[in-house]
């Protein structure tokens, strides 16, 4: 073994493909390495700031969604048009793949294969050990830096951070199917559902995302006794969506909290669901993978540039400087709505309120909480808490 990786990614999701890319891109030395063979699990829905932020060509948004229909326990729906924008939806598949062949075009080196540990060399530089097939042999490679961007119940994780072994999630389940033709009261070919009710979600939500020629039904729930197949099945024959080919089914965990710590002060950082950055209450985790990602990159150009490890807890910080807020407020909204029928249904109802809507749009297109409008946030606050204290809704 004679190269020294400046770094070495773990795991080519969009975390880890925006850092290798942003990475090589500056000259460094990087490997790539992700286990392949499996598509992510995802409604893939993307902001347009994460389009023009990370430059993702037109030809990977297989739709473009106009608006959110949310519905609620007593199925009265709610349409909130998104305006002059829309929201991206991509094929993980594919997806994925362009982000990784990214990072090669950039200059990363891609090694396929499963991560197994970190071992440190006599003078104690990281080893990443990895193997190309489940019985093959153990082969290494040496880094200045590992970044871990292995997922949900990453394993860089667990076995490099401190706390990393402790991330409570959400279980995600979803089904993809062959699109309808056409469009019906049940299915929209630039809509997605949002559907809001206990019997299908105890805690979560559940989801039909237009996907172009698919379509994504899906939901989540932290509770493990929920049976996720059973609910997307009944979601499926309410909407008639069982009349639909089944192309594939999958499931996969999603963090639902921030880690307290994203590196282990030596050499050694996470990113992305590995380091629990998804959206409480939305799921939403793509734009935010990536924003970690590169968020990540620049902590460990610091890093190699000054051999400084406190430069790596530097991508935690900028990190919740700028989502920390939203990832909050989120967390309080998933707590308080969505622990009854009655709270979804009154929290359904407020989403028909233009200031809710508009400031909703604003937070998810643009990742920006809206300054200018100091007065709708108040307006927003009060309505908020005379519907969840069942009071009249306040005057505009
Ligand atoms: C059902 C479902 C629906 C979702 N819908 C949405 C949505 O509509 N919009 C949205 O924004 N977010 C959504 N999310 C969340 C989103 O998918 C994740 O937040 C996002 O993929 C995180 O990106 P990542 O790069 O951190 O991790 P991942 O995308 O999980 O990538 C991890 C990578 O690491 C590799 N890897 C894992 N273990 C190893 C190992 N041991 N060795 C080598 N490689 C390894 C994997 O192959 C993978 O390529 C959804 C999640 C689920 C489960």
């Amino acid at each position: 073994m004679t190269t020294t990786y400046d770094v070495v990614v773990v795991g080519g999701g969009p975390a880890g493909a925006t850092a290798a890319t942003d990475l090589a891109a500056s000259g460094r030395r990087v490997a790539l390495l992700d286990r392949a063979g499996r598509i992510k699990p995802c409604g893939g829905a993307i902001p347009p700031r994460l389009i023009a932020d990370f430059d993702i060509p037109d030809a990977l948004i297989v739709a473009r969604v106009k608006a959110a229909r949310m519905i609620s326990p007593t199925h009265k729906a709610v349409d909130m048009p998104v305006g002059d924008g829309f929201v991206g939806m991509v094929d993980r598949e594919h997806f994925d793949e362009w982000l990784r062949e990214r990072a090669a075009a950039a200059g990363a080196e891609r090694i396929t294969g499963q991560y197994v540990a970190v071992e440190r060399d006599a003078d104690g530089t990281a080893l990443v050990c990895w193997r190309a097939g489940r019985d093959g042999p153990v082969e290494r490679l040496r880094a200045r830096l590992v970044i871990g961007a292995d997922g949900a119940r990453s394993a860089v994780a667990r076995s490099c951070i401190p706390g990393g072994d402790k991330v409570k999630c959400v279980f995600a389940y979803h089904e993809i199917i062959e699109a309808p033709a056409e469009d019906s009261e049940d299915y929209a070919a630039r809509r997605a559902d949002v559907i809001y009710e206990g019997s299908l979600s105890p805690d979560f939500y559940s989801w039909v995302f237009p996907h172009g020629t698919q379509a994504s039904i899906g939901v989540g729930s932290a509770d493990k006794g929920f049976g996720l197949r059973e609910s997307v099945a009944r979601l499926r024959a309410r909407t008639g969506l069982d009349r639909c080919r089944t192309i594939r089914h999958e499931g996969a965990p999603i963090p639902l909290k921030p880690l307290k710590r994203w590196d282990n002060g030596r050499d050694v950082l996470v990113v992305g669901d590995a380091a629990g950055v998804v959206a409480p209450a939305s799921g939403e985790g793509i734009y935010y993978a990536m924003a970690c990602g590169r968020m990540g990159a620049e902590a460990a150009e610091r890093f190699l540039a000054t051999g400084r490890a406190a430069a790596l807890a530097g991508a935690r910080r900028q990190f919740m400087r700028e989502h920390g807020r939203v990832f909050w407020i989120l967390g309080i909204m998933q707590y308080f709505w969505y622990s009854s029928d009655k709270r979804r249904e009154r929290f359904v109802k407020i989403c028909a309120d233009p200031d809710v809507q508009h400031l909703t749009w604003q937070a998810y297109m643009h990742k920006k909480l809206v300054r200018a409008k100091p007065l709708a946030h108040v307006r927003i606050f009060l309505k908020d808490m005379a519907h969840l204290l069942g009071l009249r809704p306040v005057p505009r």
